[in-house]
């Protein structure tokens, strides 16, 4: 029987996985972490999905209880391929669309079908993907559904469905070496020394976000100091086996995803929060508010589009801003449209009843800046259209050389609080090239045979930005593409 090892196990490696032994391979899935913090970043997410699908009728059959009542009053509109597609490009600085792009799009929905036909259910994502108007729940964005349970939930629905068909996983086992024979990668060395034999090998061990090293020097000097917002384990090691075997760095290894997260966090995630939790500390309702960086100004225009299509960047912006921070203010009127992170018991904020008495409690922020700025902002308001969050509702400032696009409101009631932000990265976009089975490309373009990678691995998927979502349905839709194209390679022999 064919053997495939897989490093790493969060969703990329468990699809590959399930993909492997669908195609009648035996897969041992080797885990850095120990059981706990198995899983990777796919354990911290909230299991959000983004896919293309025609309307709410083709979501049905991937729900986990599709009699919920309240999918008789809620429009989830449509996302087609052309959308996706469109969402990509704007985050790709003139580039067209890649074939990794192309393949993310269009095997999006029915690598969700795939997964649903392993019992990995989703739920709509009401509470943060859509607004009640009008007695009907309004989704805004495109991205509709999450894993049940969220990304715990997505880990042990996919762990469950990878052992129902057979894989093993070991726990406290990274991978730190490929063999290689007469050219071919034929098995992996542990960190504990042992020497593992196989057919294939698939990388799905993640990037190279929790290394400050490698962060600085793909990134940027000041990127030692952002948070990192998932599993201390994702260090590139993936990366730097493969580069050890000639393998092609290929797609963006100058920006991240990285988003507003409390000052005040942990260096690392906590999975120890409880479900629903987990995202605590993001704080993402920037276009609620305005954000004032350590000189008093705005820095980014916070209303340039649904918070989906900025959380990826703002995190970029808040560390290129003096000291790497910045302060959300918020006022009275929109205190109950902040995500519960916002709400948490461990949210750090200050609170006052006018906006001059808030200024000198912005820690770090210069006043008479913060002032002036706040004032001209309040000024510019237009107060003639309505502020409605479902909608880019074009609810802009005049004037200003900084614009805030939509939902621009006065910040005239108190309390007004503010939040203290820096930026938190969440995964890295440069990778490997693969091809369209999956197998590494080395320098020039040939596959190291025996070689897979899937997952954050997998470079050409992200270029300046992310629309929200797509991580995880790319990580099934490369890892199930290597899991088959490893099986079926190693059984043609
Ligand atoms: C807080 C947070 C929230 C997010 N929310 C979302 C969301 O809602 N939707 C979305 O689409 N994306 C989200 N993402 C992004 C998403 O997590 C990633 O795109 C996705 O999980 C990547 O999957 P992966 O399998 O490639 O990596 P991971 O899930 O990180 O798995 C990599 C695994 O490899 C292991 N590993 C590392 N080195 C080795 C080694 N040498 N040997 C063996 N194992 C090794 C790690 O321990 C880890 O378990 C979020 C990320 C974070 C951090």
């Amino acid at each position: 029987m064919t053997k495939i090892i897989i490093a790493g196990s969060g969703n990329a490696a468990l699809c590959a996985g399930i993909a492997a032994l669908e195609n009648g391979a035996e897969v041992l899935m080797l885990e850095k972490a120990d059981a706990a913090l198995a899983g990777g970043n796919t354990k911290y997410t909230a299991g959000a999905m983004r896919f293309a699908y025609g309307s709410g009728d083709d979501l049905l059959p991937l729900l986990k209880d599709p009699d919920d009542p309240r999918l008789a009053r809620t429009d989830f509109g449509g996302y087609t391929r052309d959308t996706f597609a469109k969402d990509l490009l704007g985050f790709n600085d003139g580039r067209p669309l890649g074939p990794e792009q192309r393949t993310l799009i269009d095997q999006s929905y029915d690598t969700m079908a795939w997964l649903a036909s392993h019992q990995v259910r989703f739920e709509p994502i009401y509470s943060r993907q859509s607004f009640e108007k009008e007695g009907r729940f309004v989704f805004w964005g495109g991205l509709t559904l999450a894993a049940d349970n969220e990304g715990v939930g997505l880990f042990d629905q996919e762990l469950a469905a990878f052992e129902r068909l057979g894989g093993t996983i070991r726990y406290s086992a990274a991978v730190t070496d490929l063999i290689v024979d007469a050219g071919r990668v034929c098995g992996v060395r542990t960190g504990s020394g042992e020497t593992l034999t196989a057919d294939a090998v698939i990388l799905a061990c993640g990037g190279f976000e929790a290394s400050a090293e490698l962060r600085q020097q793909h990134i940027g000097p000041d990127w030692d100091k952002a948070k990192v917002r998932g599993t201390p384990h994702n260090t590139g090691d993936g990366l730097v086996m493969a580069a050890r075997l000639g393998a092609q760095e290929y797609g963006f290894y100058g920006g991240c995803h990285a988003t507003p997260m409390d000052l005040h966090m942990a260096e690392y995630g906590n999975l120890d929060l409880p479900p629903g939790e987990r995202k605590n500390y993001r704080k993402i309702c920037y276009f609620l508010g305005v954000m004032l960086n350590a000189r008093g100004a705005r820095f980014v225009d916070e209303g340039i589009n649904f918070r989906n299509y900025t959380y990826a960047q703002f995190g970029a912006a808040i560390m290129q801003q003096p000291g790497h921070f910045a302060w959300q203010v918020f006022d009275a009127k929109v205190l109950d449209l902040l995500y519960g992170e916002y709400h948490f018991h461990d949210a750090h904020y200050v609170e006052a009843d006018t906006l001059d008495a808030l200024i000198p409690l912005l820690d770090g922020v210069d006043q008479d800046a913060a002032h002036q700025t706040l004032l001209a902002y309040n000024a510019a308001v237009d107060d003639t259209t309505p502020f409605d969050p479902t909608v880019l509702d074009g609810k802009a400032t005049q004037g200003l050389a900084l614009a805030k696009s939509n939902w621009a409101q006065k910040l005239d009631q108190g309390p007004f609080r503010a939040y203290p932000v820096t930026g938190g990265i969440t995964f890295t976009y440069g990778g490997l090239k693969v091809d369209d089975a999956g197998a590494v490309l080395d320098q020039g373009d040939a596959a190291i045979p025996g070689l897979y990678a899937c997952g954050e691995l997998v470079g050409g998927v992200f270029y300046n930005g992310y629309p929200g979502g797509s991580g995880l349905t790319s990580g099934a839709v490369f890892g199930r593409r290597a899991g088959t194209g490893a099986a079926t390679a190693a059984t043609r022999g």
